[in-house]
This record gives C-alpha cells, sequence and structure tokens, in this order.
C-alpha cells in the first residue's frame, strides 16, 4: 500500500471519487497512478456514470479493463467526472457538475470522458481510461492537448462497462503521450469470456514513426462546411509533417458521410433507451415514496433523478423504436450505418490510413453550447468511425488562439499498430 498525494487539488473537478490510498503491485504499470472513467465498475469504490440515480452505488465486482491494470500493478487513484452516462460532448451534463478544462478553466474539456482527459493534461495522472461510443475518448483528448485511442471494435472487453449503446461503445486509453497510450492499450486489449463481443486479438506493440511509403487518405467531408478554416490549416499543416516523413497523401470521399450523425443519433439512443430501463428503482436506483401504482413509481424517480439530456435520449429513442416507427427511423438508420462502413472499408483498402482534424473547432467556452443539435453536429468527425468499427486516434498537432487541435488518424480494423506509429510522429 501506498499513498498517492495529488501534485494539485483537484480545481478542475476531474474526479468524481479520488482514492488517496491507492494500492499498487508488481507488473508493467507498477506504481503509476492511473484513473478511470466513472462509468467502469470497480469493486468497493462508488460507480455512478456521472448520473445522480447512482449516487451510492458500489459494484460488487471489477470491470474487464480494472482486473487487467491491477494485474499490470497500477494505482486506481480515482473515477472521474463524465457527461451523464457518456450523453454529450462536454462534460456539462454531469450530476456531479462540469469538469474545467486545464488549459483554459473558462472551457470545456469535451466530453464525455472529460475528466479523464482533464486528469491527464493537469498533470494529476499520466494516464487514464475513458470511453467511447461517438467520439468520447477523441474528443476530451483534442480539446484537451492529450492523446486518446478509440479501439476497434472487440478489441477491448467492456465486461463491467455500464452501458450507453452496445454497437458503438469501447474503453480506450488516454494519455499524455502516444508511448503511453500504446503502453495503457497492451494492458487493456485481448479475448474475454464475459463479453461476447471481444475478440482475441491482443495488442503488444513498441511505436515507431517509421511511415516511409504509407499511403494516407484525405477525405474532403472532413474539411468541408461547418469545420473551422484554422483548426482545418493546423491539420493540414499536421499532414504535411507526414508527408515530408515520406507518407503518401492521397484525396478521398466518404460520401455517405452526410448521413453518419442522423445514423448515430438515432442508433445510439435507440441502445441507450434500452440500456436505461434498468435504473428503476427496482434492480438499479434509489426507492422512492411508495405509491399505489408501480409506474408512477418510476416516473418519480426517473423524472426526478436522471439529467434533461438523459431524458431526451430516452425518449427519442423510445420513439425511433416504437411500433410503426421502428421501420421508418432505426431501421433506416442501421441502413446508413451499413454504407457509412462499406464505404470507409473501401477507402481503407487503397490507403493505409484515413486523416483528418478529430474535432470541427477548438474547445468551446462552458455555456456555449445551450442548444444540443448544435452540440451533436460537432460530433460529425468522430461518430463515422464507431459507425465502421475501426480504429481511431487523436494526437495533438497544434493550437488555434492557445487552444489545442487535435490530428485524427483511421485505420482498418485491428490496425491500432498502423494508427500508434503514424500519431507517433507526432510525439
Ligand atoms: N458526443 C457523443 C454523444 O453525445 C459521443 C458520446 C460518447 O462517445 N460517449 O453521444
Amino acid at each position: 500500500m501506498q499513498s498517492f498525494s495529488f501534485t494539485e487539488e483537484d480545481r478542475y473537478n476531474a474526479f468524481i471519487t479520488r482514492i488517496d490510498e491507492a494500492e499498487y503491485g508488481e507488473g508493467v504499470l507498477s506504481g503509476i497512478p492511473v484513473a478511470v472513467k466513472d462509468n467502469i465498475c470497480t469493486r468497493g469504490i462508488e460507480t455512478t456514470a456521472g448520473s445522480a440515480i447512482l449516487k451510492g452505488f458500489t459494484s460488487p465486482y471489477d470491470a474487464h479493463v480494472v482486473t487487467l491494470l491491477k494485474k499490470a500493478g497500477a494505482a486506481i487513484i480515482g473515477k472521474t467526472n463524465m457527461d451523464e452516462f457518456g450523453m454529450g460532448t462536454t462534460t456539462e451534463s454531469s450530476a456531479f457538475g462540469p469538469t474545467l478544462n486545464p488549459i483554459d478553466p473558462e472551457r470545456v474539456p469535451g466530453g464525455s470522458s472529460g475528466g479523464s482527459a482533464a486528469a491527464v493534461a493537469s498533470g494529476m495522472v499520466p494516464m487514464a481510461l475513458g470511453t467511447d461510443t461517438g467520439g468520447s475518448i477523441r474528443c476530451p483528448a483534442s480539446y484537451c492537448g492529450i492523446v486518446g485511442l478509440k479501439p476497434s471494435f472487440g478489441r477491448v472487453s467492456r465486461y463491467g462497462l455500464i452501458a450507453y449503446s452496445n454497437s458503438l461503445e469501447q474503453i480506450g486509453p488516454m494519455a499524455e503521450n502516444v508511448s503511453d497510450v500504446s503502453k495503457l492499450m497492451g494492458v487493456i486489449a485481448g479475448y474475454d469470456r464475459r463479453d461476447s463481443t471481444a475478440y482475441d486479438r491482443p495488442y503488444s506493440h513498441t511505436p515507431n514513426a517509421d511511415i516511409k511509403g504509407k499511403k494516407i487518405g484525405i477525405p474532403k467531408e472532413y474539411f468541408g462546411e461547418g469545420v473551422n478554416e484554422k483548426v482545418a490549416e493546423t491539420v493540414r499543416d499536421a499532414i504535411s509533417v507526414l508527408e515530408s516523413l515520406g507518407a503518401e497523401t492521397v484525396e478521398c470521399t466518404i460520401p455517405s458521410m452526410e448521413y453518419a450523425l442522423a445514423a448515430y443519433y438515432v442508433t445510439c439512443t435507440s441502445e441507450a433507451s434500452s440500456n436505461l430501463s434498468r435504473f428503476d428503482g427496482v434492480r438499479f436506483g434509489p426507492r422512492v415514496e411508495k405509491k399505489k401504482q408501480w409506474h408512477a413509481e418510476y416516473r418519480d424517480l426517473r423524472g426526478e433523478k436522471f439529467g434533461e439530456e438523459v431524458q431526451r435520449r430516452i425518449m427519442l429513442g423510445t420513439f425511433a423504436l416504437s411500433a410503426g416507427y421502428y421501420g421508418k427511423y432505426y431501421a433506416k438508420a442501421c441502413t446508413a450505418r451499413a454504407n457509412i462502413k462499406n464505404d470507409f472499408l473501401r477507402v481503407l483498402k487503397d490507403v493505409d490510413l484515413i486523416a483528418g482534424p478529430t474535432m470541427p473547432n477548438i474547445a468551446p467556452k462552458i455555456g456555449e453550447l445551450e442548444d444540443p443539435l448544435e452540440m451533436y453536429l460537432s460530433d460529425i468527425l468522430t461518430v463515422p468511425a464507431n459507425l465502421a468499427g475501426v480504429p481511431a486516434i487523436s494526437v495533438p498537432c497544434g493550437k488555434v488562439t492557445g487552444m489545442p487541435v487535435g490530428l485524427q488518424l483511421i485505420g482498418t480494423h485491428f490496425n491500432e499498430e498502423g494508427v500508434v506509429d503514424a500519431a507517433y510522429a507526432f510525439e
């Protein structure tokens, strides 16, 4: 047992739960403090997923990734703040207050893994776990100037993750630099019989920036309407660094990109509306005052404890799945998703990687994104990798008005090694 004291007070509200007396063991992460997003279950330590409905909930078991962290000797020093159930792009929808961006505390850190990103960016931990359903690792990595990797679908077990949208989300590493992201990925990747979607594809790779001869596709949709010009320019400059190292770039196109946001938001809200039905005060969540009708109890508890964004998404998802509308929305979203996946795989047959900005902008000011639709729009460049199930990394590549900009590199299924190598050029 060793006690870790924080290098500074948690003044960015990066943590929901802090563990000052963290245990550590022997292994590749021996003695390294690691922060874990609060939707990942930790035995004996509160897990809330950023929601008031889970305040006081302690899981009786560890998530698979937590077991692996412990085996590797890491010291889990806290559970990080997040948008409630992972629903958001700013960490403002947490029931535990917003997290501030350590680079500029008037701005959001991004979301939903904003607490993990702020914990790393402020130097409290060198690495952290996040989850990414539609960009929640890469967005905060981009806004806070750190590195974040969303693994291929199935490469990391999700056993013990509080599910938001099962067909899209992955647990992944976030760290100060590419080497640490790669190291943490090596610890968490691989088969787990308790997650039926987990593949037997462990990761063991030492990054090297030898990208000579690699072909990189630049989709025009990643530099289109809505992408801030200065951000686009910074990313183009970064891509020319890859060219100067011997990579060859080619223009390409992903025509189905225009359907990505619609397909994503119908899919994730549908899955969420089903996943969140377990928070009913009987299976999970506190019991409320006994009423005559059981549905009045459900309604009161869920109406009181779920935040606005969560309620909005449950309603959207329930509507999209309801009889008579299923074919119109959910089934269409599935078709659009298949087209997006096909477009990506077609392009990734001809090129080794796809490159573009992670986010269309720099971190907005706290409170700036009042309109949920406006917030959804900023996910346009991150959701496609989740819909296609392919790996994607965000690596800091420059600044615009003092705020970091992330370069996004996307590879084909299970080519985490390739995206890590290209990102390593910026280390
Ligand atoms: N911002 C996206 C959403 O709100 C992505 C969230 C995530 O990846 N968990 O759904």
